[in-house]
């Protein structure tokens, strides 16, 4: 490896992580005051994302990888073995010194550190909780901390993880087992599911003994995510959102992020040469959006999909569901129950929490309702008011031309 400086590694290092969406980074368009005569500030910081703490907050991470040398040779990824690209590496004391000097500068508010595996996932994972422990030990670091952990490392080492980090996470990388065979064969989904459930159960002990001790040591109070690859192998929606909702309820996950695939340069023959729509990524989190604050159960969310399997483009999940189990509605704003409001297309939930409590002192109308939502007309076939009920609407045949936004015309030179 050739050697480089700290600005050099930092540049590799921070490109190669961004593939990485667990950590909830949030995109926005290239500013930079750099050589101007005014202005201060840039979006264009190597390496800082967003992320969301538990209270709402958004804090700025440094999000780098330790290493982008890897000696597994997963096709979807950028640093795989067999990958062309430029290798750098930081040593665990260079990166407490960049976070250090980072947060000292008030640009960050902590570190998100994943890596590739350097010579075992032992050894990788030794380097990343060492970076942890001297940022909290040598350095009494308060900042957040959310590593990356490698599955089939000792157990021991990532309880040590866990006892520095706030989250932890480990990519379950594919929908199905069959894909993750077929495009990381030596990643094993049982060893995932094995470091995952690990996971859970300290954290879950953590819970206990802090209940009882107050002095317990905290672990992983962020709790642990993953993030999965949608649109590298030919797993549809149904199955995508079947697994998420088993990773929630299997290892108490706080977060399952959706990556849409990007082709990389010299990829692999076997990966798709396109990646899918955006749209088809923000479906999916719709529907882990339903299935987390609307009540939805998966099989709910799945019997939206179409013959394909796929959650449609055109129209969000929501609306899916309700155009396809039309049986359920129109629903009486001034009668139904918190679950029956929460299924309208265009209700959210802090509409109709909005509704729940108007309606005890009067009866709402069609104006009313309309005051709490983007579209009263996408919802008026769904709903009965006062002074409203959609007469025949709800069974016309033609309600999905009515209500769905137009079809955009695609740009002919989109990538
Ligand atoms: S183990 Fe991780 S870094 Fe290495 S090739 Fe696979 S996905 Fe990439």
């Amino acid at each position: 490896m050739a050697q480089l400086d700290t600005r050099e590694k930092l540049a590799i290092l921070a490109d190669a992580a961004k593939y990485d969406a667990s950590c909830a980074s949030s995109g926005t368009t290239k500013r930079n005051s750099a050589g101007k005569a005014d202005g201060i500030g840039s979006t264009e910081g190597m390496g800082i994302c967003h992320a969301y703490a538990p209270d709402g907050r958004c804090i700025s991470l440094l999000k780098i990888l330790l290493t982008n040398s890897c000696i597994f040779d997963c096709h979807y990824c950028i640093n795989r073995k067999s990958s062309n690209v430029r290798r750098a590496r930081f040593t665990a004391q260079e990166v407490v010194k960049l976070t250090l000097a980072f947060y000292r500068r008030n640009y960050i508010e902590g570190l998100f550190l994943s890596s590739g595996i350097i010579s075992s996932s032992n050894y990788t994972m030794e380097q990343i909780v060492e970076v942890a422990r001297s940022l909290r030990e040598d350095h009494g670091f308060r900042g957040y901390i959310h590593l990356k952990t490698i599955p089939d490392a000792d157990p021991e080492l990532i309880h040590q993880a866990g006892l520095y980090a706030d989250r932890l996470s480990i990519n379950v990388e594919l929908p199905t087992e069959r894909g993750l065979k077929r495009l990381a064969p030596e990643k094993s989904a049982a060893g995932i599911a094995g470091a995952m459930r690990g996971i859970k159960g300290s954290i879950d002990d953590g819970h206990d003994a802090k209940k009882k001790y107050k002095s317990a040591p905290r672990f992983a109070p962020a709790g642990q995510s993953t993030q999965m690859i949608v649109g590298a192998d030919s797993a549809n929606d149904g199955e995508i959102v079947t697994t998420a909702s088993g990773l929630y309820d299997r290892f108490g996950l706080r977060r399952v992020y959706y990556s849409a695939f990007s082709p990389i340069p010299d990829a692999s023959a076997i990966l798709p040469l396109q990646r899918p729509p955006l749209m088809r990524e923000h479906r999916l989190y719709q529907s882990d959006w339903l299935m987390r604050f609307y009540g939805f159960t998966p099989k709910e969310v799945v019997s939206a999909t179409g013959a394909d399997g796929m959650l449609p483009l055109d129209i969000d999940p929501k609306m899916a569901w309700a155009l396809k189990f039309r049986e359920n509605f129109p629903v009486d704003v001034n009668t139904a129950p918190r679950e029956m409001l929460l299924r309208v297309p265009g209700l959210g939930v802090k509409a109709v929490k909005a509704i729940l409590l108007s309606r005890r002192w009067r009866r709402l109308r069609l104006e009313d309702i309309g005051r709490l939502t983007v579209s009263v007309a996408k919802l008026r076939p769904f709903i009965t008011a006062a002074d409203w009920t959609p007469t025949g609407l709800i069974d016309r045949v033609d309600l999905k031309a009515r209500i769905a936004p137009p079809v955009k015309q695609m740009e002919l030179f989109a990538a």
